[in-house]
């Protein structure tokens, strides 16, 4: 089933210049580039991302950490793209994270490991919605639908 997620690259890739190298890992395996920005974001726009989190010892310094400096949001669309953007980033703790995985190949530390997904169709829906606006969101047209799907038609 064709799904929408979010991800970030956080501050952390964005200062180590990762972020083209990780964007290529999601663009190499499949997935669609629907929307993508560079932004610095305000405490109100984090602590919104990460609300399931608040009043967790980590929050403060997550909130800290994801306004630190810019990072890039983008929207990707593929086949169960949710659950296939968490394996490819793979474990939150970098030491538990697998090597082909994003974390498990770039990443040392739980508190800067590069990149968020969302983690489910109902957080992918939430996280789109406060990352993009309708008109940021597009869409593929046929042809090239059919160019990337379908070489022998
Ligand atoms: N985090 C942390 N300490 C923890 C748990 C999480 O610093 O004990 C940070 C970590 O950067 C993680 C983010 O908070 O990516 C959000 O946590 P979550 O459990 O949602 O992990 P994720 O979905 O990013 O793998
Ligand atoms: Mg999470």
């Amino acid at each position: 089933m064709t799904e929408r997620t979010l991800v970030l690259v956080k501050p952390d890739g964005v200062q180590r210049q990762l972020a083209g190298r990780i964007m290529a890992r999601y663009e190499e395996r499949g997935l669609k580039i629907v929307g993508l920005k560079l932004v610095h974001i305000d405490r109100e726009l984090a602590e919104r991302h990460y609300a399931v989190h608040k009043g967790k010892p980590f929050f403060e310094g997550l909130v800290a950490f994801i306004t630190s400096g810019p990072l890039v949001a983008i929207a990707l669309e593929g086949p169960d793209a949710i659950s296939l953007v968490r394996t490819m980033n793979g474990a939150t703790k970098p030491a538990e994270a697998a090597p082909g995985t994003i974390r498990g190949d770039l990443a040392v530390e739980m508190g800067q490991n590069l990149v968020h997904a969302s983690d489910s169709r109902e957080s992918a829906a939430t996280e789109l919605a406060i990352w993009f606006a309708p008109g940021e969101l597009l869409a593929y047209g046929r042809e090239i639908d059919r160019w990337v799907l379908s070489p022998q038609a």
